[in-house]
């Protein structure tokens, strides 16, 4: 297994505050990361010292963390997160604590951490500590609350999804009793905003286990996006479809349309806060998906002229994927490959080209349909001359 250390400057933020008697620790995701021997997305550095020690210590560091008191760190072009240990209590809205106290003790910060494998700290010289089990977690590939999970779940309905997110990221099962606070934990999800429940959907979407997000339908961590959940085991598997967006969007999406869970996949990206470009493409793919599909070149250039390009493609990689067709995605890459015309941008002619011939009006858009109509059945017959003539009633 590959030994991850940390750079050089994050050690350097490490012992300058060691320097100074404010004990700091790596934690989190990179010391999780690190046992497992894959590369950290990104290092978070826990310490004894205050928001304003911080700041003292390392100048042109800011406060970004608001009441948690995260200072980023600005050292060597890197941003670094250094964070005061702290704990927390009161959760009345199920997902901000209502207090937050600075505190001296690592274990007291490690304790308000989520799962056991998040709860591991490392210090400069090697010296771990994990109060919770995290590394036993880690070896046996479990996904745990750091204590009773029913309360920590109440605390940040979020953490459901997290649990998910981080099962399906590491290949982990989840812990039986955290699995069952889940189960009874599950309507709380109702009261986050759609925009962190996306986050973590697109985030476990992108993982090599995306079917998890078919659990988080099943364990009904989305009821209140769905009319209702998937009528038990379904044959399709999203790890199937690439990995990458919007592939794994429409994916979902449209399984969740196919199956009843959902009006359609467009309303339930909408009601996720998705970005309407990417709502459109989806909303496109899935009208592909929803009528027979394209058999023919013809056909293909008929449907990328009505939905575009990205929407085309992905709905055959989608349709392929699970089965309702096959080598669709290798016919559509033919036909865009071909060069063939099937858009006005192609077209041999312009609206210009076409005014000058005396056209006005609606006249030039209907005579550009009808032209890109006939080139589409005759691909070699994109030519300006020819259209031009054909335009004027003078076909040759
Ligand atoms: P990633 O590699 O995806 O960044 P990560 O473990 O670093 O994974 P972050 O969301 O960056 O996850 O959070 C950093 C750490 O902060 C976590 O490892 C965990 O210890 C703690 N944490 C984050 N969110 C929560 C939460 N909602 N409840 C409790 N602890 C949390
Ligand atoms: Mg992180």
């Amino acid at each position: 297994m590959a030994v991850i250390t940390p750079p050089k400057y994050v050690r350097q933020v490490l012992v300058t505050l060691q320097g100074r008697g404010y004990p700091a620790f790596l934690v989190g995701g990179c010391v999780r990361d690190m046992v497992l021997g894959v590369q950290p997305n990104d290092w978070d550095i826990c310490t004894a010292a205050l928001p304003e020690q911080i700041l003292e210590l390392f100048p042109g560091s800011r406060l970004t963390g608001g009441r948690n008191g995260t200072v980023t760190v600005r050292i060597h072009s890197h941003d670094l997160e250094v964070t005061p240990f702290r704990d927390e209590s009161r959760y009345t809205d199920h997902r901000h604590p209502d207090l937050v106290r600075f505190v001296t003790d690592l274990t007291a910060d490690l304790s308000r951490r989520d799962f056991t494998v998040n709860a591991i700290a490392l210090s400069t010289d090697g010296v771990v500590s994990d109060p919770y089990g995290g590394l036993a977690d880690l070896r046996r590939g479990v996904i745990r609350c750091v204590g009773e999970p029913e309360r920590r779940f109440d605390e940040d309905a979020l953490r459901m999804l997290r649990a998910l997110r981080f099962s399906a990221r590491l290949g982990f099962s989840i812990d039986l009793f955290t699995m069952e606070a889940i189960r009874e934990k599950a309507p709380l999800c109702a009261t986050l905003a759609p925009e962190r429940v996306r986050d973590e959907l697109e985030k476990i979407l992108l993982t090599k286990n995306p079917d998890k997000a078919l659990e988080t339908v099943e364990l009904g961590l989305l009821d209140a996006f769905l009319l209702r959940r998937l009528p038990g085991e379904i044959p399709e598997r999203l790890d199937a479809l690439p990995r990458r967006m919007p592939d794994r969007w429409l994916g979902f999406a449209w399984l969740l349309e196919h199956y009843g869970c959902v009006r359609s996949a467009e309303d339930f990206l909408r009601a996720l806060r998705l970005d309407n470009r990417s709502i459109h493409v989806s909303a496109q793919a899935a009208a592909i998906l929803n009528q027979p599909l394209p058999e023919t070149a013809k056909d293909w250039k008929q449907c990328l002229r009505r939905s575009g390009i990205e929407a085309t493609v992905c709905a055959a990689r989608c349709a392929d994927a699970f089965s309702l067709s096959e080598g669709k995605n290798r016919d559509v890459k033919a036909v865009l490959k071909s060069g063939e015309c099937f858009s006005l941008r192609q077209l041999a002619v312009t609206g210009e080209d076409l005014t000058a011939l005396g056209l006005k009006g609606r006249a030039v858009g209907e005579m550009l349909d009808f032209l890109l109509d006939y080139v589409i059945d005759y691909p070699d017959n994109n030519r300006r001359e020819l259209l031009l003539s054909l335009a004027a009633g003078t076909e040759e």
